[in-house]
């Protein structure tokens, strides 16, 4: 015991704080008055051989290296961050952890609801300051994996491009790709991850791979909708792009009581409506009386009529209705929800995924957001359609498995945990059957990975043991 306590005040010696604590783990299992013990890590050679920057515990710039958007996790205890300023430096960093036997958390916009970007005793590798890879314009785009949403898409609206992707602006491209990518382009482009070519990773064993439909397919598969943080840290990833219109954005209120009709009407119709229209349905709880919104996004100038219709063939009458026409960037910036969606916050968010939108999930929807409790903030429901583009790719055509169900169903709150936690397991409780499992890029702690990849999970299991046989890159989901 005497011997233990000597090495771990050793270790903390060596390299401070939390670093060393995290690494106890392993020392524990040494013989005490072995000499000869697995080698410490040697965080000094590894710094030494970086273009990019190693932060340690005990550096004072650490916390600020390993924070994360979700401010719930601005506790996390990684061993270390680098900074990977190159290619070479992501090579030496997955080199380094695989040889130290360290757990790799990969970092690109650091939105992860769990805040998987910083994981607790992982080298996290922070791909911010990864050089831009050259764009060759036309129709192709290739993209730094921790390109912010916004960046992307203010780059390719100004040659009049775009690709579908997710609402928010600080979210990064791999992060949103890798798990999917759902967003107001998705019933007539698809998922982001749909629009993917190729991308390029880094592998556990050091070697740098292309995955695309005609070389390592498998790779590719994987990589399309199975979830960041598995088998590889991706470097780059080129998309094919598509033209940009202006769009009409329709906003539709209703009293909450026919909220459940909403959710079914609007999903029949939509449904059924051509691919250039899309919607989704907000119920918000708990700040004042609750809300029922619908947001449909049409061609220019036709965001009335379209309305009109929805309202026409569902018999369903608005408390109000509010169209406007905007420019692609205009209509990007109107989803992001300006400046203050930037801010890091503290949330409590899950998912769930519709198999059919019948009325019986309907209501469940409905009855989960009443079980909000009025005094503890608001909470949110959003409903997103899967119908469309979404469906032309077969379930078993990437490891997205969501290609023949409804809807997606989000729920998000910044109350506090305890009640937070509470109302997301009640809510998932509230859905049971109608429920196939969740979106992978709105996981929830605890949740077994095949909740997020159905049917797919033992072809991605084999793809991921085949790359990274001891699980170096960590996703936060369990097994
Ligand atoms: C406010 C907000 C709004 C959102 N809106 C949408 C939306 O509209 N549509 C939607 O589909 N999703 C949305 N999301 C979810 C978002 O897509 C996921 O959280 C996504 O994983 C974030 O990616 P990131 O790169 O920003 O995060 P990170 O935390 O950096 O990464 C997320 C996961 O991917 C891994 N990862 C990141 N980069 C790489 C890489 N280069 N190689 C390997 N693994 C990597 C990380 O290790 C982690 O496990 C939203 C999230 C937030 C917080």
């Amino acid at each position: 015991m005497s011997g233990e306590i000597s090495r771990q005040a050793f270790v903390r010696r060596a390299l401070g704080g939390l670093a060393g604590t995290a690494l106890l783990g392993s020392c524990r299992s040494v013989t005490p008055t072995a000499v000869s013990g697995p080698a410490l890590p040697d965080w000094t050679a590894l710094g030494g051989q970086l273009d990019g920057g190693l932060m340690l515990p005990s550096s004072s710039d650490y916390a600020a290296a390993k924070g994360v958007f979700n401010t719930r996790f601005s506790g996390s205890t990684p061993v270390a961050v680098v900074t990977v300023a190159s290619l070479s430096d992501v090579q030496k960093a997955v080199a380094f952890a695989a040889t130290n036997n360290i757990g790799i958390s990969v970092r690109s916009g650091g939105h992860s609801y769990l805040g998987a970007s910083a994981l607790d005793g992982t080298l996290v590798l922070d791909l911010r300051r990864l050089p831009k890879p050259v764009d060759t314009g036309g129709d192709v785009v290739t993209l730094a994996p921790a390109a912010d949403l916004d960046s992307v898409q203010t780059q390719l609206a100004a040659r009049g491009r775009s690709i579908p992707s997710g609402s928010c602006p600080t979210v990064g491209v791999a992060g949103l790709t890798l798990g999917g990518g759902l967003g107001s382009d998705a019933r007539l482009r698809g998922l982001t991850c749909d629009t993917l070519q190729s991308a390029s990773l880094v592998l556990p064993s050091g070697d740098v791979v292309t995955a695309s439909a005609q070389d390592h397919d498998d790779l590719f598969w994987a990589l399309r909708g199975g979830g960041g943080g598995n088998i590889g840290v991706v470097t780059s990833l080129t998309f094919r792009t598509c033209p940009t219109t202006d769009r009409d954005v329709a906003t539709l209120t209703f009293p909450m009581e026919s909220a459940s009709a909403v959710i079914t009407g609007w999903h029949g119709w939509l449904s059924a409506a051509p691919r250039d229209i899309w919607g989704m349905v907000n119920i918000t709880a708990g700040d004042g009386p609750g809300r029922c919104t619908v947001i449909l996004a049409t061609p220019p100038g036709t965001g009335a009529s379209v309305a009109g219709q929805m309202l026409t063939t569902t018999g369903l009458s608005a408390s109000s209705t509010r169209t406007q026409t905007l420019s692609r960037l205009e209509f990007v910036h109107y989803f992001e929800g300006g400046d203050a969606a930037k801010v890091p916050r503290a949330f409590v968010a899950g998912s769930d995924i519709i198999g059919e939108m019948s009325s019986a999930a309907a209501d469940s929807i409905v009855a989960a957001m009443s079980a909000w409790p009025d005094s503890a903030g608001s909470a949110t429901a959003v409903v997103e359609s899967l119908s469309g583009a979404v469906s032309d790719v077969e379930p078993a055509g990437s490891a997205f498995p969501w290609r023949r169900q409804a809807a997606s169903v989000q729920w998000y709150t910044e109350a506090a945990p305890d009640t937070a936690n509470m109302w997301l397991a009640a809510a998932h409780q509230t859905l049971g059957s109608t429920s196939a499992g969740g979106y992978i890029n709105y996981p929830e702690a605890g949740d077994p990975l095949s909740r997020y990849l159905g049917p797919n999970l033992q072809r991605f299991n084999a793809i991921r043991q085949k790359y990274d046989p001891n699980g170096l890159i960590r996703s936060g989901i369990g097994g």
